[in-house]
């Protein structure tokens, strides 16, 4: 038998956990799937490869696969207190994904506006069954958006997006969970950048922590965006973003300003990485740390191997990247370079089996 206390404590999901920490209503009852609490998992091979500390937070242990989970549960509360009925998005797949399953725990119907022909299946997937009404837009994200804003104007339906500010003040609790984990903030925080509200959320969080004195310092923030998507990088929008990190082919991020903050107040910046190092990294990250994410949430760990190759150092240094979201979402981008799938076709019998296996 093992001792210890019993019942053991669940993880509360994050409003309950860090309820004091966030702007919410007072006495706000939380719409929750028990999201947050996602591991920090080390990641031996990075670590090897800069002689730092490097840590990876796994977002894809969400209850709906992404960090969007954190801002959905704060966003999807907020939403039923004021009295919504509908709520709506623009999505590259994980917000609706999200949305839906939250609103449908709080019984609101959820209406999602999506880019044409640009949905990863397992992200349309989950919107469906969670129940959305799904409406593609002739379009990409940042239309898509400007529609969605549109919509929560003229007509009675609640904005989730992570241009409401309330998405923040829930994904901001990433941010108090490495530090609680970690003992202090790290040196560096590397992470994807789409429509960049999590790069916000993440520096909101650290400047809180560190102003109530439970961290001593705050990290260096690093966003990485898609070539084909970078207007941070460029400091221009993309009107045709273009990448097979669907998650992250934005043109105009909402939160420019507030992600150009935190890169300045942390003396960070943002860097691009190609699809193909995207992709490569992708695979990488799943052979040797067994962590299987989507493609976005790879452009931080490809952003490291490209800053290494350019001879830059993480040696002696804690790292944390954020990676966002769940791989089973997009199987058919992460399969796309692999070719057959089935090494051998044998007959059931051993002596077969290990002669494909090159046992015998
Ligand atoms: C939404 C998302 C991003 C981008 O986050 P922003 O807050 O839009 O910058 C990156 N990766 C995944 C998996 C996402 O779902």
């Amino acid at each position: 038998m093992t001792s210890g206390p019993w019942p053991r404590r669940q993880w509360l999901g994050v409003i309950e956990e860090y309820r004091d920490l966030l702007e919410l209503p007072a006495g706000l009852e939380a719409v929750t799937l028990r999201e947050g609490g996602t591991p920090l998992v080390h990641s031996e091979w990075l670590t090897g490869l800069t002689g730092g500390q490097v840590w990876l937070k796994v977002e894809a242990n969400n209850p709906t696969g992404s960090f969007k989970d954190r801002g959905m549960t704060a966003a999807i509360s907020v939403a039923r207190h004021e009295g919504a009925q509908a709520v709506v998005c623009a999505s590259t797949g994980n917000t609706s994904a999200s949305m839906a399953a939250y609103a449908a725990k709080a019984g609101l119907k959820p209406l999602v506006l999506i880019p044409e022909g640009k949905i990863a299946a397992g992200k349309m997937a989950q919107a469906v069954v969670h129940g959305a009404q799904i409406i593609m837009v002739r379009g990409n994200f940042d239309h898509c958006l400007d529609l969605a804003r549109g919509l929560a104007r003229d007509y009675p339906v609640a904005l989730v997006n992570s241009v409401n500010p309330v998405r923040l003040q829930g994904q901001k609790t990433a941010s108090f969970e490495i530090v609680d984990f970690l003992g202090d903030a790290p040196d560096y925080h590397l992470l994807p950048v789409g429509n960049a509200g999590n790069i916000a959320a993440y520096w909101l969080g650290y400047q809180q922590y560190a102003e109530l004195g439970r961290a001593s310092r705050k990290p260096v923030m690093r966003g990485f965006q898609a070539e084909g998507a970078a207007p941070l990088v460029t400091g221009e929008p993309f009107p045709d973003p273009e990448t097979k990190a669907t998650a992250i082919r934005v043109g105009n991020p909402a939160s420019w300003h507030l992600a150009e903050m935190a890169a300045k107040e942390s003396e960070g910046r943002f860097a691009a990485v190609s699809d193909a190092q995207i992709l490569a990294a992708q695979v990488e990250l799943a052979r040797r740390d067994g962590v299987f994410v989507e493609p976005a949430s790879a452009a931080g760990v490809a952003g490291m191997l490209a800053e290494l190759a350019a001879g830059q150092s993480y040696a002696g240094k804690t790292v944390v990247i954020t990676v966002t979201g769940h791989g089973l979402k997009d199987t058919a981008t992460a399969l796309e370079s692999f070719g057959d799938i089935v090494d051998n076709v044998v007959d059931a019998d051993v002596e077969a089996a290990a002669a494909a296996a090159g046992l015998a």
